[in-house]
C-alpha cells in the first residue's frame, strides 16, 4: 500500500483526502515578543505555587453547536464514481491525488462514535451525511492538517492501536490536541493520552517560550489541570506582554487573564514602592542627616531600574514580574548608621524586601482550569 493512502477500514465507507500544511504550525513571532526597557535581569526562579481560583462566567464554547457553515470551511464534499470495485481505491482515488496530498479510508461509524463534529456531518442534515446516505460513501477533503498527527487520531479512532506510538514529541502531542479540539474527540484519546504525557510531564519549560505555550494549549485541550497551572503561573510571572497563542485553541479569555494578573502584579509592586518613598519622605530616622542619606540612595536604586520617573504604568509592555522583583531584591541600601545601645541600624530594608518577600507580593498564580477557563 502505498504511503499516500491509508485504508483504515477495507469496508471504510468514508474517504478522506488531507493536503500537506502550507504553513507551519504555531510559528513564534520574535517581534512580537517585548523587550525589556532596561538590559533585563535574570530570571527569577520559577516556584510552583498553589493555585489561584479564576472565575470566567461565559459558555462553555464545546457545547456550541458547529454551524453547516463552520463545517463547509473546511472541508468539501468530493463527488466520488458509483462504482465502487474492490481496486477503487488504487484504481480511481489514488491518481486523482496530487502532489502533497494523502487519503485515508476510513469508517463512518468509528468517526461518528468518536467525535461529535463527525457525528454531527455523517448523521445529521449536512450534505456530507446525505452524499453518504444516497451513495454510501462520501469523499470528504478535510483541508490541511499534519499528516503524521491526523493518521494517529484516525488509528486511535478506529483502535489500530498497535499503529500508535507509545510516545510522542511535545510538537506532535499538541498537533493532535489542535485536531482534539477540533473535531471534538477528547474522550477517544484518553488512553493514550496518559501514556504519552507520562513521559512528557519532566520536560515542562521552567521559561516562557513557545514550547510553554504548546503545554498551555496541550493542557487546555485534555484538561490537565496540574500541568495547566503550572504553565500558566510560568507564563504569568515571566510574559513581557501578552502571550502569543499562536494560533492554537487557547482560548482568548486565557491569555486576557494572564495579561491582566501580570499587569496588576507589577501595579502592586510599583504602588508599594512608590507609597515606600512617600512614608519615607515625611519619615525621620535617627537625624535629617540620616534620612536624607537613605532616601537618596533609595532614589537612586528606584531611578536606575525605571521605577521612579517617569513612573512605569500599565500595560508594563517589556516589564515582567519576575524580572521586576527580581530587580527590587537586588537593591544595594547603605546601613547608614549603627545604634549600638539599642543595637539597631537605620536601613530601608526592613521595608522593601516585604513588597517583593511577603505573601501578597510573592506574585501571580498560575490559573485553575476547572469550570472556569472558556471560550467567550
Ligand atoms: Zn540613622
Amino acid at each position: 500500500m502505498s504511503e499516500r493512502f491509508h485504508e483504515l477500514d477495507p469496508d471504510g465507507d468514508v474517504f478522506l483526502v488531507l493536503h500537506d500544511p502550507q504553513e507551519g504550525f504555531a510559528l513564534w513571532d520574535d517581534s512580537q515578543e517585548h523587550l525589556p526597557p532596561v538590559p533585563p535581569s535574570p530570571v527569577l526562579e520559577h516556584r510552583v505555587s498553589q493555585p489561584e481560583s479564576v472565575r470566567l462566567d461565559s459558555p462553555d464554547y464545546r457545547d456550541q453547536p458547529i454551524s453547516a457553515e463552520e463545517s463547509n470551511a473546511r472541508e468539501q464534499t468530493i463527488t466520488l464514481p458509483r462504482d465502487e470495485s474492490p481496486s477503487f481505491a488504487e484504481e480511481v482515488l489514488m491518481p486523482l491525488a496530487e502532489k502533497g496530498e494523502i487519503q485515508i479510508r476510513v469508517s463512518s461509524n468509528h468517526l461518528a462514535l468518536a467525535s461529535t463534529y463527525f457525528e454531527r456531518m455523517l448523521r445529521g442534515n449536512w450534505k456530507e451525511g446525505h452524499a453518504l446516505r444516497s451513495d454510501g460513501h462520501v469523499g470528504l477533503d478535510v483541508g490541511e492538517w499534519d499528516h503524521e498527527a491526523f493518521l494517529i487520531l484516525m488509528n486511535v479512532i478506529h483502535g489500530r492501536t498497535r499503529a500508535v506510538p507509545q510516545s510522542i514529541s511535545l510538537e506532535l502531542l499538541a498537533k493532535i490536541a489542535v485536531l482534539v479540539d477540533y473535531y471534538k474527540c477528547e474522550e477517544v484519546i484518553r488512553v493514550f493520552l496518559e501514556m504519552w504525557i507520562s513521559q512528557l510531564k519532566e520536560n515542562l519549560p521552567e521559561t516562557y517560550s513557545r514550547d510553554l505555550i504548546l503545554w498551555i494549549c496541550i493542557s487546555w485541550v485534555f484538561r490537565l489541570s496540574k500541568q495547566f497551572t503550572i504553565a500558566t503561573n510560568i507564563a504569568l510571572q515571566q510574559s513581557r506582554g501578552p502571550i502569543q497563542t499562536l494560533g492554537l485553541p487557547i482560548p482568548a479569555r486565557v491569555a486576557e487573564i494572564i495579561d491582566q494578573q501580570r499587569q496588576e502584579s507589577i501595579d502592586r509592586i510599583v504602588e508599594a514602592l512608590h507609597n515606600l518613598f512617600i512614608y519615607f519622605s515625611h519619615q525621620n530616622m535617627c537625624s535629617p542627616e540620616c534620612s536624607s542619606m537613605l532616601l537618596g540612595a533609595f532614589t537612586k536604586e528606584m531611578d536606575s531600574r525605571s521605577l521612579s520617573s517617569p513612573r512605569p504604568k500599565k500595560p508594563f509592555l517589556g516589564i515582567s514580574f519576575a524580572e521586576t522583583a527580581r530587580s527590587i531584591r537586588d537593591m544595594q541600601l547603605p546601613v547608614w548608621c549603627y545604634h549600638r545601645p539599642q543595637r539597631y541600624s537605620c536601613s530601608f530594608d526592613p521595608r522593601i524586601f516585604p513588597i517583593v518577600g511577603s505573601r501578597s507580593m510573592k506574585g501571580p498564580k498560575g490559573l485553575t482550569l476547572d469550570l472556569s477557563l472558556v471560550e467567550d
